[in-house]
């Protein structure tokens, strides 16, 4: 008996919203749906008081793929928004990511080459061979100063274990550039949707099913009979129904404050790099749109350890979980039914130009190259 639906996407997210739309423009039919009660996954912005809030914390768009970036640009447009957070070290603050700027305020130093002598001087002291963790990396990379000041208690904080039990992938993430140039990203294309984010989901689910507040894993044999196929966005482990044990997560809470002010901190974000504040930054969110209202309002971002029923924001990549991770993934690999892709299916720290990339390239692959 044919089914209702050629495709079921689970999770009305960056991954499920992209690979519904190219489904959708192969004229496949397709049901999108999504245990929370709004679409977008982590990108969903709630505007209040004429200002969008970043509901799971500040997203800024950023690829160097002008496919991506053209690709994106066919539902919304993006402003001029360039991410350059400050970094707050008691009292003191620093401009990131590690620049001219940054190595001005630590050491007082005012050209390339005398930045440079320093920082290999730095470097050398600390002594790295081959970086086994994210300290040895960041150690290598940036020497101890940097490390001290905007990196370990950052870090300790927001992934809740030691930098040395952490893997050196994760700060190489930030650039260091010896140019007075704030810019957090090294990407050619960079901005916030006009309008907020919200209009880039509705882009990509213009004319698709969507159900909201549906729990695929509620009700999975229901669902397995309305669509031939399956794309599945939600987390690994909780599919397979935990039979290798938990991946491990970073969760984070959000603690939301509106103030009688137009203007409480003077940037988007603001990190606090020292070990003894609890939170890991601040976002004032109308400074992504460059918003003039007569009030603002803020979010302080904690990081908290992730148990099932949280949201699972942060895939933990070290050893042990990656390790678990491939036992689930060798038994995804065997279903020919599924698709698995996303932040949660595929247990990676993707942005969202790299989930965007991601289902471009399943959806390619589903219609034999072609988009
Ligand atoms: P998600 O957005 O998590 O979507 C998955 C969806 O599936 C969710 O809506 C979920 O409710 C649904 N779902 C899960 N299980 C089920 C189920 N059983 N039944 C039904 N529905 C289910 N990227 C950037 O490029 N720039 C940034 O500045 C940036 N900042 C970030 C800041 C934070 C705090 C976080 C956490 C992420 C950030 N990212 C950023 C990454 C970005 O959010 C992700 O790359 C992207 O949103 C992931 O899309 P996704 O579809 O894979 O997953
Ligand atoms: N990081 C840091 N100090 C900072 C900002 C970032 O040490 O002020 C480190 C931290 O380990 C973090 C990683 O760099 O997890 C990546 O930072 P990014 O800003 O990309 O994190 P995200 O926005 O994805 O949470």
């Amino acid at each position: 008996m044919s089914k209702a639906y050629d495709y079921l996407v689970v999770g009305a997210g960056l991954f499920g919203a992209t690979f519904a739309y190219f489904a959708r423009k192969h004229g496949k039919k397709c049901l999108v749906i999504d245990k929370r009660a709004h679409a977008g996954g982590n990108i969903y912005c709630r505007e209040e008081n004429g200002i969008n809030i970043h509901a799971y914390g500040a997203h800024i768009f950023h690829t160097n793929d002008k496919g991506i970036w053209d690709f994106v640009n066919r539902f919304v447009e993006f402003n001029r928004y360039t991410n350059s957070p400050v970094a707050l070290h008691k009292g003191k603050l620093y401009n990131l990511p590690f620049n001219m700027n940054t190595f001005y305020q630590l050491w007082g130093v005012t050209t390339p080459e005398a930045a440079r002598e320093k920082l290999e001087e730095q470097i050398r002291e600390a002594g790295i061979g081959e970086p086994k963790n994210l300290e040895e990396q960041a150690l290598k990379l940036v020497g101890r100063d940097i490390y001290e000041t905007l990196i370990k208690g950052y870090t300790e904080k927001q992934w809740g274990r030691k930098a040395t039990e952490l893997p050196a992938f994760i700060i190489r993430r930030l650039p260091v550039r010896f140019t007075f140039d704030n810019n957090y990203f090294n990407d050619k294309y960079q901005g916030i949707p006009i309008g907020g984010y919200n209009k880039l989901t509705e882009g990509l689910l213009e004319g698709i099913e969507l159900r909201l507040n549906c729990d695929f894993l509620a009700d999975r044999s229901a669902f397995e009979d309305m669509a031939d196929k399956i794309v599945y966005t939600g987390a690994l482990d909780a599919f397979y129904d935990y039979r290798f044990g938990e991946l491990e997560y970073r969760s984070l809470r959000f603690e939301h404050e509106w103030l009688h002010t137009g203007n409480y901190q003077g940037n988007a974000v603001v990190n606090y790099t020292e070990a003894e504040v609890p939170f890991t930054r601040i976002i004032e969110h109308k400074h992504f749109e460059f918003g003039t209202q007569p009030q603002t309002i803020i979010t302080r971002e904690y990081p908290a350890t992730w148990s099932k029923g949280m949201e699972p924001y942060y895939p933990v990549n070290d050893e042990a979980n990656s390790q678990r991770y491939k036992q689930y993934r060798a038994l995804a690999d065997g279903e020919s039914r599924y698709i698995f892709g996303g932040r949660l299916a595929e247990y990676i720290y993707y942005d969202m130009h790299q989930v965007i990339g991601s289902a471009m390239a399943r959806a390619k692959k589903e219609w034999n190259g072609e988009l």
